[in-house]
């Protein structure tokens, strides 16, 4: 390993950079000479808006600006990593946090095209909140804001901003290691230990330790690590792309030293922005919960029965809804029962994270800059396996400080975002108040026009493509006209789902609003189905076996992980273009079952549910997950 002192031998790029230009220099350098395809780099926005971002470029003028200066906004190169060509050669440059993320991948030989990383050293990032603070100390409307740069003309450098209308107002960043700084830094950064260069090929920084330095000079200092490193620097440099001078490692072990020691500090220091500042040793835990939306939706559901079931242990300072769309009024008036409704956007959790020891949030929204400030843990929880649970999967990684799935089948999207050992798998449970019947089978069959000759075959949930209703239409045309269907629910697309159905069943389609008793139309049916080609864990599956009903269901979220632990008591069918032959074949199958025969499927069902996938035992596996890691972080984090 070696350190040095280098400089991009251009003056102007040297002058225009964060610390020497180094970095640019040989980026610049590797695309020039055909070592890598691309570059995956941090730049300042430069648009109708300011908005920073990662950016994959095989243009060294994109490299070589000062937009590509140090960005001190929070910002995650994951995606633009994870969308890189497979067969390409990159180079990345990142800040330790998700250097130690790229390589936990690569050790698991994926993501190998990025095959030349450099790390910057890091303090912490500041949150927008700083951005903002530092704007207005310039005067600078955001909203008027078209390019930051936060370094550059000469070192340490100077914070340009540039408005709309191109006039350029300059200041200093002179919070650096201040307290208001401390307190304005991302949640994630506050029980940062990334410290080390694991993986990295070479790790940049300001010298500020060296007594070479010199103000208005800039230089950076770089360790190299890797071979291809020391080789990078000597074909640049023999290139005459930069300058070099050797130093001491040991001035580079002391920067790191200093860097790991406030890290430390800051672990076990005094910083108190929002959440709850002691443990909760003899009183309740106090828990906030986060939703995009209050709809009428499954994780909303869920969401709703772990809070009713845990107020023993729990209390819940709120939820917090994200956005004003699909706003049900009746799941809000539920939640309201229970906690205070807030709403919307990042004052909404900001507020119901004031009191709190932790949050819990689901859905796919920009996670990290709601949650700033909160020094508690962020659980963040995966409901279903598509790709919605993938882009919120990326979107909540830089807030999220634990995650949590419903079933094994939930862990796909955390692939490559966290390693899926660390993410808690936590089944769903149903509310059995739910599933309580007030109207006798005969009665409610009646008022549905069903004679006893009639095979009702049921749904519940929302009428949205997602949950493929139609292939049960379908597969129920396929059976003899005694063969019916019921679809009991509403949700965005019904009209449209409804007509659809219809077309397939006519008058074989029944059709029941959406209701919150659902005991009375489970027990109506013969047999309930859910054909949707992907899953999480589904609450109605549960709920069906929990009141009785056989199930046809297409093997698909947690269903092979259900036969692993209890055996297989349903029929289940392939997901695709067979799927709606293969459904009215199997449902066929529970039509010809002896009683007996149907007897034990649904008594083994029901068994299975009330042993373990009631909202209390979900309840219970949350509060002891939530218990124990507030104690191990509140041990980091107070
Ligand atoms: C958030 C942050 C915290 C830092 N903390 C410290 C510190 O505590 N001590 C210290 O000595 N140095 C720190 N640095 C590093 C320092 O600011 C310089 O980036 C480093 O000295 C390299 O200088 P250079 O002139 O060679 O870089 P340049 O030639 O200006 O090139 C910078 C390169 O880094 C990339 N980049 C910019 N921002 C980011 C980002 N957020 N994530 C990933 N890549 C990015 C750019 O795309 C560009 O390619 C930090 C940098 C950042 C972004
Ligand atoms: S988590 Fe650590 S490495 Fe990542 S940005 Fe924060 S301080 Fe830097």
């Amino acid at each position: 390993m070696t350190t040095i002192l280098a400089h991009a031998a251009d003056p102007q790029v040297r002058r225009m950079a964060s610390s020497g230009g180094l970095t640019k220099a040989l980026l610049a350098h590797l695309l020039e000479i055909g070592h890598v395809d691309g570059v995956v780099i941090a730049r300042s926005g430069d648009g109708e808006r300011f908005r920073p971002e990662f950016v994959v470029t095989s243009d060294p003028k994109d490299v070589l600006t000062p937009l590509t200066n140090s960005v001190y906004y929070p910002i995650s190169p994951r995606q633009a990593i994870l969308d890189l060509p497979p067969d390409g050669r990159y180079a990345a440059t990142l800040l330790p946090c998700e250097a130690a993320w790229l390589v936990k991948i690569q050790s698991t030989g994926r993501l190998t095209n990025v095959v030349f990383k450099i790390g910057l050293m890091c303090n912490a990032t500041p949150n927008r909140q700083w951005t903002e603070r530092l704007l207005a100390g310039m005067k600078q409307r955001a909203s008027r804001l078209r390019s930051l740069t936060y370094r550059g003309e000469g070192w340490p450098g100077t914070v340009v901003a540039r408005s709309r209308d191109g006039t350029a107002r300059r200041g200093w960043v002179n919070t650096w290691g201040n307290n208001d700084t401390e307190k304005l830094i991302s949640t994630k950064c506050r029980a940062c230990r990334h410290d080390n260069m694991v993986g990295m090929d070479m790790m940049v920084c300001d010298p500020w330790v060296c007594p070479t330095r010199k103000i208005g000079n800039g230089r950076t200092m770089a360790h190299l690590v890797s071979d291809q490193a020391l080789e990078v620097v000597k074909s640049a440099k023999a290139a005459g792309k930069i300058v070099t001078e050797p130093i001491a490692d040991q001035l580079f072990r002391k920067q790191l030293g200093q860097l790991v020691r406030v890290k430390r500090s800051r672990r076990l220091g005094p910083i108190k922005p929002t959440g709850a500042t002691t443990k909760p040793v003899g009183r309740k835990l106090r828990v906030g919960l986060i939703t995009p939306a209050l709809y009428w939706g499954g994780a909303e559901r869920w969401m709703l029965d772990l809070a009713r079931q845990s107020t023993h242990a729990i209390d819940w300072t709120g939820v917090a809804c994200v956005t004003k769309q699909f706003r049900d009024g009746t799941m809000a008036s539920l939640f309201d029962s229970i906690m205070p409704v807030v709403e919307h956007g990042r004052e909404a959790v900001q507020q119901i994270a004031a009191e709190a020891d932790a949050l819990v949030a689901w859905g796919a929204y920009d996670l990290g800059s709601l949650v700033e400030g909160f020094r508690g843990p962020v659980v963040f929880v995966g409901h279903g396996s598509g790709t919605f649970d993938r882009t919120a999967t990326l979107q909540a990684a830089p807030g999220a400080t634990h995650h949590a799935a419903v079933a094994e089948a939930s862990l796909e999207p955390f692939l490559g975002v966290v390693p899926v050992k660390e993410v808690e798998v936590l089944h769903n449970g149903i509310d059995p108040q739910r599933c309580v019947q007030t109207v006798s089978r005969a009665d409610v069959r009646k008022s549905l026009g069903l004679t006893d000759n009639d095979f009702c075959v049921g749904y519940v949930g929302r009428l949205v493509p997602e949950k493929n209703p139609v292939g049960l239409a379908r597969a129920i045309c396929r059976l003899p006209k005694r063969f019916k269907a019921m679809f009991v629910g509403g949700g965005w697309d019904q009209n449209r789902q409804r007509d659809e159905i219809t077309e397939y069943l006519g008058e074989r389609a029944i059709f029941v609003d959406r209701t919150e008793q659902v005991g009375n139309y489970y027990r109506a049916m013969d047999v309930f189905s859910l054909l949707s080609p992907r899953e999480g864990f589904s609450m109605g599956m549960l709920e069906a076996m929990y009141c009785g009903t056989a199930c046809v269901l297409t093997r698909v979220g947690v269903l092979p992980e259900l036969e692993r632990l209890v055996g297989k008591h349903w029929e289940t069918v392939p997901t695709g273009k067979n799927c709606p032959r293969e459904a009215a074949a199997a449902i066929a199958r529970l039509a010809a079952l002896t009683p007996k025969a149907r007897h034990k499927m649904v008594s083994d069902c029901k068994a299975i549910v009330d042993e373990r996938f009631l909202a209390h035992h979900m309840a219970q596996r949350w509060i002891d997950y939530l218990t124990r890691i507030v104690h191990e972080y509140t041990g980091i984090a107070t």
